[in-house]
């Protein structure tokens, strides 16, 4: 896989976005864990400070609210030592103590009963070091004043939870005591640290699980794309007829597939046009080069009379005339399509020039009888056009008129002036064009023999032409006929405001 490569990106990129992701997700089931610990940790302290007061006060309902059984009751709750002179009393109360002691563990916990008045300790468990107890008392002035609160307490190895607990005496009630359970946190942190370890060893793994299938995911999507890849470096122009396959229904690749196997379509068609093209052109130089050779031949091989020389002179003449006009209206063709800069584009009045050409139309036709009328508004119509072109346009219809109509046809000529577009119509009472040759009058060199055998044969070049310049003024042409009755050119031309 190459660093730079679509799938690599992203593999990298979805990748990230998911280590991103689990890490916040692992961060936030972390917290809230935490948080459910402690608060379950806080809720036990909170239930042994209960017990420890509820027994002193156990203590003090059997023994009175003085403060000699006050101190018995402390020393007797905290550290399970002590004597009472009415011994026989405390008894049951003491077989409670014990069974409550038991059920709260509250021999393993780390007990201080301590004076918030004088902010020292009164009495504590013997499992409470000096070191620990310090840390007990360290803000007792500050927990004292709030009705709960709770801390962390780390001595050396042992990690403790302390909750402060006020306790009211009723003998006293201004002097305010303190209950401080110690409990060990270690329970907490052995299921955070084994969430973390967990963590840290499946996050990796499903990162590595995603980005194998994300590759495997990645490959199929670029599947069709490494497809058309193969494909179109097997392109050349000798074989163009190789197609992408699209098998899978994704429809943007659908479109990237038919985008590319029509581009392959467009490139057969012209190279198949251009290969037709040179063929004509070749096909169409030879005859008259073969003409002129013969006769030239023909000529030399014995001596002849002036007479004979002059007929094929006159002959080669005539060749080589139709062949610079090849050469000449494929120039025109190439520059018009292909130079844009040819067409030099002016406003003139369209019915003067209209009637210019007309002129023209009926010199060309007077020779072989035919008549030609015109039908155009008084009105001037101002359009925008490369007039030279123009007229070339009209008189290629035109004459392609006069030589497919018979003797004594016509030929009309039609403006018709509507907002923003003028039609202009040659139709003739002519030969017509057969059903099947519609579609092709516009190929280059698609030509049929005019009726009148003795006039200069067509070139097949003349449509070609007019359709190159009609598509220049962003006009548009098209052609009705019905055969041996007549055929009607339209040309429409864009009129400015
Ligand atoms: P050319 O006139 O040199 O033969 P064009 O490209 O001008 O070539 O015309 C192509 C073909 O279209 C002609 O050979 C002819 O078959 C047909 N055609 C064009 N104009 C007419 C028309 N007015 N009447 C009948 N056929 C026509």
């Amino acid at each position: 896989m190459k660093f730079n490569s679509i799938r690599f990106k992203i593999s990298v990129f979805y990748t990230a976005i998911l280590a991103l992701i689990l890490v916040f997700y692992t961060a936030l089931t972390y917290y809230n864990l935490r948080h459910t610990l402690y608060r379950d940790l806080d809720n036990n302290i909170l239930v042994k400070a209960q017990e420890v007061s509820s027994a002193i006060n156990s203590y003090l309902a059997v023994l009175g609210n003085d403060q000699r059984a006050f101190d018995f009751a402390v020393r007797r709750v905290i550290r399970l030592e002590g004597t009472h002179p009415n011994q026989d009393r405390i008894e049951e109360v003491e077989r409670a103590w014990l069974a409550k002691r038991d059920k709260q563990n509250l021999a393993e916990a780390y007990i201080n009963f301590a004076s918030v008045d004088r902010a020292e300790e009164i009495l504590s468990s013997a499992n409470l070091t000096e070191p620990m107890l310090k840390g007990f008392l360290s803000d007792i002035a500050v927990a004292g004043r709030k009705a709960v609160s709770y801390k962390d307490v780390n001595i050396g190895s042992y990690q403790l939870r302390v909750g402060s607990i006020p306790f009211y005496h009723n003998y006293k009630k201004r002097q305010v005591y303190l209950i401080q359970i110690g409990v060990l946190r270690n329970k907490v942190f052995a299921i955070l640290y084994g969430r973390l370890i967990f963590a840290a060893l499946t996050i990796p793994l499903i990162l590595l699980l995603a980005s194998f299938f994300g590759g495997v995911i990645t490959n199929r999507v670029l599947k069709p794309i490494m497809d058309i890849t193969k494909v179109a470096s097997n392109v050349t122009y000798k074989d163009l007829s190789i197609r992408v396959k699209s098998q899978r229904g994704e429809e943007e690749l659908k479109y990237l597939v038919n985008a590319f196997n029509e581009m392959i379509s467009r490139l057969d068609k012209s190279f198949k046009y251009i290969a037709e093209f040179s063929s004509n052109v070749a096909h169409e130089l030879k005859t008259p080069l073969t003409i002129i050779r013969g006769e030239a031949d023909l000529a030399l091989m014995q001596e002849r009379d002036p007479r004979e020389y002059q007929r094929v002179l006159k002959v080669t003449l005539e060749e080589a005339e139709g062949m610079l006009k090849i050469v000449d209206d494929l120039l025109l063709l190439s520059r018009l399509e292909y130079e844009p800069s040819v067409f030099n584009f002016e406003s003139f009045d369209f019915t003067v020039f209209i009637n210019e050409i007309y002129g023209q139309a009926r010199r060309m036709a007077e020779p072989n009888s035919i008549s030609v009328k015109l039908s155009c508004p008084d009105k001037p119509i101002v359009i925008k056009a490369d007039m030279v072109h123009l007229r070339r346009m009209f008189l290629n219809l035109l004459s392609n008129a006069v030589k497919f109509t018979p003797a004594g046809g016509t030929i009309t000529i039609t403006v018709r002036h509507e907002p923003k577009q003028l039609h202009v119509s040659v139709a003739d009472t002519g030969i017509g064009i057969r059903p099947e040759h519609i579609d092709k009058v516009y190929d280059r060199f698609f030509h049929t023999d005019s009726p009148d055998k003795a006039g200069p044969g067509g070139t097949g070049l003349g449509l070609s032409i007019v359709q190159s310049i009609v598509k220049m003024h962003q006009g548009d042409i098209s052609v009705e006929s019905h055969f041996r009755q007549g055929t009607v050119f339209t040309v429409t031309l864009p009129v400015p405001d």
